[in-house]
């Protein structure tokens, strides 16, 4: 092929094995070197994005195309400055961050690479990073957009602070938000008013690309923006309009509608083997069965089932293609030992008091206190009004009832990424962060199968498939607090505390209790047959104060943490 089809094909397909030999011709061939970014590896790029907006890319060839992208202009780069020549005019200086306490950044990754290869040049300060940081950056680095990244719900305050304060600093530069957590409501309901100027909810890395180029185009930038307000406007009155047709009812009413366990009848099972135990020689390996693949496709931003997903009619191909990336890595990970799987858990006496905490015991004497929230949201006469403690015998009962909880982490993920990201492979780094999440919560899954079969026992006949095991076929809970069932991050303290997590495996709470390492799960073990995941749903101001009251602490610091769960009305 002609040279600029063959360095297009090598953007397109990904494949970096001809692109040094290329583009060394494509220099000699040229006057200046610049020109050889500017002219063939941009048109290669153009290509690529057209492509990708098309939908006929998807995000993992696309991740491909800026590996071959990074290695090319790596190559160029000594030659543009040995002729002092001007560098490569980026369309733009965009600052990437995952806020305050937060430690999670896969998209925020791949939105940077993504971005990265359209021309923009990144200023990625990475994990928990302070707002005084990025403020700081920002201005020094006089960038053109930034974009914020968060997983869990403290996050979305640290968004809300730091559009109050670009807003305080009279910064006009447009504000990308980005994560789980994240939504266009909170965007527009809590963000958007704090902030004259765009904010912009962006959760996948495709918009983003068209998103930063309306932005930034001095052409369009300004209708954009105005639409953008508009929208958002509209959406926050609609959102706001729907959440005061919500009622709620108060606490005391809605502990009269507890769920009801017979308590005569349940059977409870007292755990083989209470107390605390660590696991340090898991081998992941015996992980592989648990692992759970289709939140790793959706990572990538390749939606479906798995195994389904390898082969649908429109991702299947690059599914599978990506999958069998996923293996080659996992069998280095395993035969290198790259990375390591550790636990701890502990099965304990406990009882629910004061309807809403379940007092944890060893030989009767209480060691911890969980604290549960309580579904407020008015239902259909008959319909409880959930929250964990239901599920745990109450002291009245005068039965004796067990709990556990329990941490998984994988370590060693980042060091890896790292390897692959100094060698300026973004997509396998981006690989690793995404397969050390996927041995976290399979060994979530293994440890909770071997607490029901084995060391709590109270399902020792159990055989369930995989499959069965991700539909959550499997009798009793395994909640993680700052899921729904238990929104409130503080109950992580009260677990690290108790089964001392840090210092027996590692894991440390950030301020906003993310774990660290990143790939990490913790939560309950709930064995009632009963026991079933819920959501709380929003709570109001009675059961903020209630529930300061019972764990003695301040009620600003009770709001503070519960903030994302509080009804606005
Ligand atoms: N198989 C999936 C599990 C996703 S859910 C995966 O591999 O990613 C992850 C965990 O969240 C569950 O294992 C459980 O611990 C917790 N969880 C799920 N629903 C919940 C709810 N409603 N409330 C609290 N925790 C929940």
């Amino acid at each position: 092929m002609p040279l600029q089809e063959r360095i297009t094909h090598s953007l397109v397909k990904g494949i970096d094995a001809f692109i040094i030999e290329d583009v060394e011709q494509a220099r000699q061939e040229s006057e200046k070197p610049i020109e050889v970014i500017e002219g063939n590896l941009m048109a290669g790029m153009n290509v690529v994005g057209n492509l990708f907006g098309a939908g006929k890319m998807f995000l993992p060839q696309v991740v491909k195309s800026a590996r071959v992208m990074k290695k090319a202009v790596g190559y160029l780069n000594p030659f543009i400055e040995a002729e002092k020549g001007e560098k490569q005019q980026a369309l733009g200086k965009v600052l990437m961050a995952t806020v305050k306490g937060d430690v999670h950044d896969i998209g925020k990754n791949i939105v940077s690479v993504v971005l990265g290869c359209n021309n923009y040049e990144i200023v990625d300060l990475g994990v928990m990073v302070a707002p005084e940081k990025i403020i700081e950056t920002a201005k020094k680095e006089n960038v053109d957009i930034i974009g914020l990244s968060g997983l869990i719900t403290p996050s979305l305050d640290e968004m809300v602070y730091l559009a109050k304060e670009m807003e305080r600093q009279d910064f006009t530069v447009p504000l990308l938000i980005g994560g789980a957590t994240t939504s266009k409501a909170h965007t527009a309901v809590k963000i958007d008013t704090q902030y004259k100027n765009a904010v912009v909810h962006v959760n996948d890395a495709s918009r983003a690309v068209t998103v930063v180029g309306d932005l930034l185009n001095p052409k369009t930038c300004h209708l954009y923006t105005a639409k953008l307000k508009k929208d958002y406007d509209e959406f926050r009155t609609k959102f706001l309009k729907r959440g005061k047709e919500k009622s709620y009812i108060s606490i005391d009413e809605a502990r009269e509608q507890k769920f009801k366990i017979d308590w005569k009848t349940t059977s409870i099972i007292k755990p083989k083997e209470l107390g605390i135990q660590t696991l340090e020689q898991v081998s992941l390996k015996d992980l592989i069965p648990f692992i759970d693949w289709s939140p790793f496709f959706r990572s990538w931003d390749l939606h479906g089932r798995y195994p389904d997903i390898l082969t649908d009619e429109i991702v299947g191909e690059q599914a599978t293609v990506l999958f069998n990336d996923a293996q080659k890595i996992l069998k280095e990970i395993i035969s290198k030992q790259y990375l390591k799987a550790k636990a701890i858990f502990g099965l304990f006496e406990a009882n629910s008091i004061n309807d809403d905490d379940i007092s944890i015991q060893k030989k009767g004497k209480e060691i911890a206190i969980f604290r549960t929230l309580r579904q407020q949201l008015k239902k259909r006469a008959g319909k409880p009004s959930l929250a964990l403690s239901d599920f745990i015998a109450p002291r009245e009962s005068e039965k004796q009832d067990y709990m556990g909880a329990f941490c998984t982490a994988i370590f060693g993920a980042d060091e890896l990424a790292e390897k692959y990201k100094n060698k300026e492979d973004d997509y396998n780094a981006i690989m690793v962060q995404a397969i050390a999440d996927r041995f976290a919560e399979a060994l979530a899954e293994y440890l909770h199968q071997q607490i029901r079969t084995k060391h709590w026992g109270y399902a020792s006949e159990e055989n369930l498939s995989n499959d069965e095991l991700i539909k959550e076929s499997y009798k009793g809970i395994r909640p993680a607090p700052g899921y729904p069932a238990c929104p409130d991050h503080l109950e992580k303290e009260t677990i690290w505390d108790l089964l001392k997590v840090e210092e027996k495996i590692g894991v440390s709470l950030t301020e906003s209790l993310a774990m660290w390492p990143a790939a990490a799960v913790s939560g309950y073990y709930f064995a009632n047959e009963e026991a079933k995941y819920f959501g709380v749903g929003k709570i109001t101001d009675d059961q903020v104060k209630d529930f300061a009251k019972r764990k003695n602490i301040t009620l600003e610091k009770a709001r503070k943490w519960l903030h994302p769960t509080i009804a606005d009305n």
